[in-house]
């Protein structure tokens, strides 16, 4: 079966739907094509925190009201390490900017429903997506739907695919340039069924390895520590978990971390990556599918909803203007922010993780970073800015 639209786009990630949802609203059609059923994509426990400006670009598409109800706005960080907590006061050193810690699951919970609203599609549990004339003025999706060969013809393709997605391979090699770091450790992160321990995200550097309290609601709790990306998590009981969050969380003023049943626990691998360009002719990858951050700078899901934002003005000035500058230059655009938050993200992680091979001296340096970072004001504005999200100009 043929089927024709504006804009094919890969995936029903936080790229994918918030690209639909802004061309929806410029009257520009396009159709979304999902590998998962709705069901698997709206439980999938990932990002949590949103910058200043996803809840702002969320609010102005009028979806800020769930988040504004349940989502909880934080105005500061902390940074622990020798037995001592710091705060780094982040509305205070941007101009009231803040991060807003609401779950990724909602936020494609409440994508899904806007986008379905507006009548527009979204193909779940579609198979063997595939991608043709890519360098011709009309590519191409052959996929299968509901045991039917189906082609989507389309002006546009965006790649929204996340990084295990097939669109990033659909660009040449040749023309592909791929940049990465590999970390010598991963993240063992729980969910946990207890009230929030603290009112503001916890960041510790520990000579046992980094930690992280984070939150997702009132009652459930995100918590992660730093462990070797080869682990079995079989081999973490979970008094082991809590007594290693304990070790590495104890204050010389005696913090406790409130505790309760784990409900959900996995290790993930970290890594950075970039493809250059971010597009090929009319494919545009965006998201995940053109670059990964480890999580400590909380970048990935606010990268992802940035891009798209640009490319969603890109085509919109295509079709309203017939102007093709914004288009040619999506990948130049989005590139300075990936990058800004590649160094972001590696900067933190750098801070506040032990690494195999670390020395002394390693060790020293990053206690100077991290008592210069929560004791000059230059220095937590810079770590602030960055972590509420420099302005989408960036
Ligand atoms: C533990 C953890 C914590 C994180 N914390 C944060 C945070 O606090 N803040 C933050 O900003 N980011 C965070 N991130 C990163 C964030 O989750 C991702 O960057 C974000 O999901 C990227 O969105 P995306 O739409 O690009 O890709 P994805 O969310 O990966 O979506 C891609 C979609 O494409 C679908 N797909 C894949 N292949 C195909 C195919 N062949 N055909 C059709 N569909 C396909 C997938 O099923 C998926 O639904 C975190 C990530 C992890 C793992």
């Amino acid at each position: 079966m043929n089927m024709r639209t504006r804009v094919g786009i890969i995936g029903a990630g936080p790229a994918g739907l918030m690209l639909s949802l802004l061309l929806s609203m410029e009257g520009i059609d396009s159709i979304v094509l999902e590998n998962r059923d709705r069901e698997g994509i709206e439980s999938t426990i990932r990002a949590g925190v949103l910058e200043q400006g996803t809840v702002d670009l969320m609010t102005e598409i009028g979806l800020g009201e769930r988040m504004k109800r349940e989502g909880s706005v934080h105005h500061g960080i902390e940074l622990r390490f020798d037995g001592e907590g710091h705060r780094i006061p982040l509305s205070e050193l941007t101009n009231g900017r803040a991060i807003t810690v609401y779950p990724q699951h909602e936020v494609i919970k409440d994508f899904i429903a806007a986008r379905l609203n507006q009548g527009g599609p979204i193909l779940f549990n579609v198979e063997d997506v595939q991608v043709s004339n890519i360098s011709s003025s009309q590519p191409s999706l052959r996929f299968v739907h509901e045991h039917e060969q189906m082609e989507l013809q389309c002006d546009f393709i965006a790649g929204c695919d996340g990084f295990h997605g097939i669109s990033r391979a659909s660009i040449p090699e040749a023309i592909q340039h791929g940049f990465s770091r590999s970390y010598p450790f991963g993240w063992l992160g729980i969910l946990m069924q207890a009230p929030p321990s603290a009112e503001e995200l916890i960041y510790t550097y520990h000579e046992r390895g980094f930690a992280l309290v984070s939150t997702r609601s009132p009652d459930l709790q995100r918590m992660y520590i730093q462990c070797d990306p080869q682990d079995d998590i079989a081999n973490w009981s979970d008094p082991m978990i809590v007594e290693e969050l304990q070790l590495r969380l104890a204050t010389t003023n005696n913090w406790q971390l409130l505790v309760g049943p784990i409900i959900q626990k996995s290790i993930l691998a970290m890594r950075s990556f970039v493809i250059e360009p971010m597009q090929y002719v009319r494919l545009f990858l965006a998201g995940d599918a053109a670059h990964i951050v480890p999580p400590t700078g909380a970048k990935g899901l606010n990268l992802a909803v940035a891009d798209v934002r640009h490319l969603a003005r890109a085509l919109t000035m295509f079709y309203k203007q017939n102007r093709t500058d914004l288009l040619e230059a999506y990948s130049t655009t989005c590139l300075r922010r990936v990058w800004r938050a590649e160094h972001f993200s590696w900067w933190m992680t750098s801070m506040l993780h032990r690494f195999l091979d670390d020395d002394a001296f390693q060790q020293r340096m990053q206690r100077s970073q991290l008592d210069y970072t929560v004791s000059s004001r230059a220095a937590a504005t810079s770590l602030a800015e960055n972590y509420v999200g420099l302005p989408f100009t960036w």
